[in-house]
């Protein structure tokens, strides 16, 4: 394969990205217009619409941060929490820890509630880890081990704290509802169930959160109290940065179809396709890694059998014949669990039974 001629024919079942939706591959070839045009501030405002029904939120300042999911990670907290502020993190597994990183970056007093790898974090503890933190943190959807962390204790429970979630492989895949469950700030990625190119973060922030931003954020890029004027300030709108207009298109035409489709049909589509995926990897001998009750269908992690692997070939080998010669990507384990789990991928319109199948039917043919 050339660099200059990549496949379009990939299955792209690996943790993400996973493959557009045909109307997004078409939005990237509208005219670029400049990003202070008032039609495009139409279709901004739009896409900040759409992404209101998705996230399930009527909070005022949602909007796609240009850049991928770990920015709109480091912006909504990098807007919270400073030195001498306690936020209490949810650690299960890659995303968890990165959180960590980031905020005690910004000098934070981090407080680790853990979990093993594969199962989930423990609500209560999370709220019994201290006092008065300002922020309790939780990966909603951790996509380096398949394991679903459930929020809405954590948000009855929350009193003063901020509740932060990240949604990056949850939104627009599995039930999530920012209002209901009391989530103060949310951050996602285009490039899993929303089934767009990676390249920009989703976020929502909730009034309360708003309240409680550090007086100067260090990030001049993701300060969210510049951004707001920006993306939320009607007539008073001026630049901040230049927008990515067409990935601003592919998202808006992601959000689209999601929403015609109908958020909850949308979600029974990508269960459906994770119940067979997982019932048919069981069939075959596979164990799931993630606790059950709290699997993803999205993100199916499952242990690799050694003594099943053909012979002569490690996992990273069957993982490229799966490439080479059925055209499908799944993803390797991260981390403790590297070479022992592969995480495969249902997400977007990637989650087809049809893909399904295929994958079913090359792992027959591959594994002994
Ligand atoms: N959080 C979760 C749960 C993720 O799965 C990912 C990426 O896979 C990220 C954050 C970081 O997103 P990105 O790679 O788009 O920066």
């Amino acid at each position: 394969m050339s660099a200059t001629s990549p496949h379009t024919d990939r299955i792209l079942m690996g943790p993400g990205p996973g493959n557009p939706y045909p109307e997004v591959i078409e939005a990237f070839s509208r005219p670029v217009m400049g990003h202070l045009d008032p039609e495009f501030i139409v279709l901004l405002d739009e896409t900040n619409d759409r992404l209101r029904q998705v996230f399930r939120t009527q909070n005022p300042l949602t909007f796609p941060v240009s850049a991928t999911g770990s920015a709109g990670m480091e912006a909504t907290i990098v807007n919270t929490v400073g030195p001498g502020d306690t936020i209490v993190i949810g650690i299960n597994g890659v995303f968890g820890e990165r959180m960590c990183d980031v905020a005690s970056r910004c000098g934070a007093d981090v407080v680790r509630v853990e979990a093993e790898w594969g199962m989930a974090l423990d609500q209560q503890e999370l709220l019994d880890a201290h006092p008065s933190p300002k922020v309790i943190a939780v990966v909603h959807a951790e996509t380096s081990t398949g394991v679903r962390n459930d929020v809405t204790e954590i948000g009855a429970g929350k009193g003063d704290s901020l509740l932060l979630v990240d949604c990056v492989t949850s939104l627009g895949g599995i039930p999530l509802e920012i209002d209901e469950w009391g989530v103060d700030l949310a951050y996602s990625g285009t490039q899993k169930c929303l089934g767009v190119p990676p390249g920009i973060s989703p976020v929502t922030v909730s009034a309360a959160a708003i309240k409680r931003f550090v007086d100067r954020s260090p990030s001049w890029y993701l300060d969210f109290s510049m951004i707001a004027a920006y993306v939320t300030g009607g007539a008073a709108r001026a630049y901040h940065h230049t927008a990515p207009i067409s990935m601003i298109y592919a998202l808006h035409a992601g959000l689209g179809v999601v929403l015609n489709e109908g958020l909850e049909n949308v979600h029974a589509r990508h269960q459906a396709c994770g119940d067979r995926l997982q019932a048919g990897l069981v069939d075959r001998g596979f164990e799931l890694f993630a606790e059950e009750g709290h699997r993803l269908p999205e993100l199916t992690a499952v242990r690799i059998p050694e003594e099943r692997l053909p012979d002569g070939m490690s996992e990273a080998d069957v993982r490229s014949v799966l490439l080479e010669r059925y055209g499908i990507e799944i993803g390797g384990g991260l981390g403790p669990v590297a070479g022992k789990v592969w995480r495969i991928g249902c997400m977007g319109h990637t989650a087809r039974q049809r893909n399904v199948t295929m994958l079913l039917g090359a792992l027959d043919e591959l594994m002994v």
